[in-house]
């Protein structure tokens, strides 16, 4: 199936085997991030994390 990035946009092919694949069909309103977003996010949020607990 083809997913769509919410932040960059990106189009994506996504297998749909994948278990986030049919979390997408079930659930069209669940958004979908790509790899380089995900990590982003993932990065900034661990780094707020790290500058609270200081
Ligand atoms: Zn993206």
């Amino acid at each position: 199936m083809r997913v769509k990035c919410v932040l960059c946009d990106k189009i994506e092919q996504l297998d749909d085997q994948l278990p986030l694949a049919k979390k997408l069909r079930n659930r069209p309103i669940h958004t979908y991030m790509c790899e380089t977003c995900h990590e982003r996010i993932k990065v900034q949020t661990e780094g707020r994390q790290s500058q609270t607990a200081e």
